[in-house]
């Protein structure tokens, strides 16, 4: 079995305790740093983590004597190791590239405006259908090296280019293919309600229909996805037409997720808490009412600041989010309209930036908050005993160097269950 040990960590980011629960408050600042680190490797698990002289007293119980013989040593240099990050919104799988509308939106369209000429997200429904199921592969699949390269090592993946059953099959097909042969962890969500198909226009509600009573069953029944998504907005889906969608999800056993307040306050945060979605995300204008229910309901906030950066729209208020003691959790959002991007420190330079986010709270979000956001919270996100060794280790001192650059790229390795994927930032052929 593959044995591996980590030693001279700087700061080893452990981000532990919270495997039950996301961090919210205080705690999203408690990174359970320890000093002179070291964790130790077997087959895909992490085995131990600690000081230097714990790890090694601990894995001479296990491994026996001389266990530079019985493990590959890696040694840190005295820089800082954290978890793989971990993204929980994606919109991972398409075809073709929007460029083009950067400039109509610098000439005063807005997203919505473009969205109803036919464009954004229609113009890649179109060009996804039309795509082969080898070609989104091939796409998809060179998008993921980028996600590892920054440093992620799980991400949600939503469809929601098909639009009809067929090519939302082809998708949803895509996600589960690169689960089974990428590197990165590929967790997918339901989202036919992504916004209403060309043919439907006049007919929004039959459309709605089609989502609840043909694709969603079709989902459950193949297995295709853990969660249902929505996106409840002005002009896209409304608030009664959201909850008939995740409501039939949530009969079939898909977890609701939310794209909630984004451009209006529609009230999709509180809808979040009546249904016991496991995350409303994006929240750019959510009311103060929402944002307690929220909290009181446990829901986890995924705020996405590149899209905010993108749209040039005014960021999501997580301090407030953070004082109401809502769990926040930090994604890319990566789609090819409003957030083209795969960088996560990027998104953690703008947590911190544009929404005053500490940089300690920002790694909370990006790691364990994230995971719990995908129902993955007891396998990945902290570096513990039994948990699965998804591990970064950044060419920087100390964490907040992650943040303190911005547009560099400083993940020097990544670690997939117990495996080396990207090395000096390159990554490792298969
Ligand atoms: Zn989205």
């Amino acid at each position: 079995m593959n044995r591996l040990m980590i030693r001279n960590i700087g700061q080893l980011l452990t981000l532990r305790g919270a495997s039950g629960r996301p961090k919210t408050g205080s705690s999203l600042s408690d990174l359970g740093i320890i000093e002179n680190g070291c964790v130790a490797i077997e087959g895909e698990t992490i085995a131990a983590v600690g000081t230097e002289q714990e790890v090694w007293h601990r894995l001479c119980q296990r491994w026996g004597e001389r266990l530079s013989d019985k493990a590959d040593v890696m040694d840190a240099g005295g820089r800082v190791v954290m978890p793989g990050m971990v993204d929980p919104h994606t919109h991972l799988v398409f075809a073709g590239t929007r460029e083009y509308e950067l400039e109509m939106r610098l000439q005063g369209a807005t997203y919505l405006e473009i969205l109803q000429a036919g464009g954004g997200i229609l113009a890649t429904t179109r060009k996804t259908r039309q795509a082969t199921e080898e070609e989104l592969l091939r796409q998809a699949s060179s998008r993921l090296d980028r996600f590892l390269q920054y440093g992620v090592t799980t991400v949600e993946a939503k469809s929601g280019y098909g639009l009809d059953w067929k090519h939302e099959w082809k998708q949803l097909r895509v996600a589960r293919r690169l689960h089974e042969t990428h590197p990165v962890d590929v967790v997918s969500t339901f989202m036919g309600a992504h916004v209403v198909p060309e043919e439907y226009r006049n007919d929004p509600d039959r459309y709605v229909d089609i989502v609840v009573d043909e694709m969603i069953p079709q989902v459950a029944d193949k297995g295709l996805a853990e969660f249902c998504d929505v996106f409840c907005e002005k002009d896209v889906f409304s608030l009664e037409q959201s909850r008939r969608v995740l409501e039939a999800g949530k009969r079939h056993g898909l977890m609701p997720k939310i794209h909630a307040d984004e451009m209006e306050a529609m009230g999709g945060a509180e809808l979040a808490a009546d249904l016991g979605a496991i995350s409303a995300d994006h929240l750019l204008r959510v009311s103060d009412r929402g944002i307690c229910r929220l909290a009181e309901t446990g829901v986890i906030a995924v705020l996405l600041p590149g899209t905010a950066f993108y749209l040039m729209a005014p960021f999501a208020r997580a301090r407030d989010m953070i004082e109401a003691g809502v769990a926040v959790a930090l994604s890319t959002d990566c789609n090819p309209g409003s957030s083209p991007t795969m960088s996560m420190p990027m998104i953690l330079n703008l947590a911190c930036l544009h929404m005053r986010m500490t940089p300690a709270e920002a790694i909370s979000a990006a790691t364990i908050n994230a995971a719990h956001a995908i129902g993955r919270g007891w396998q990945i996100g902290s570096l513990e005993e039994g948990k699965q060794a998804d591990l970064v280790l950044l060419d920087a001192p100390h964490y907040a160097f992650l943040q303190y650059h911005f547009g560099i790229n400083l993940i020097d390795t990544v670690i997939k269950k117990g495996r080396v994927v990207v090395k000096n930032g390159q990554l490792v052929r298969r």
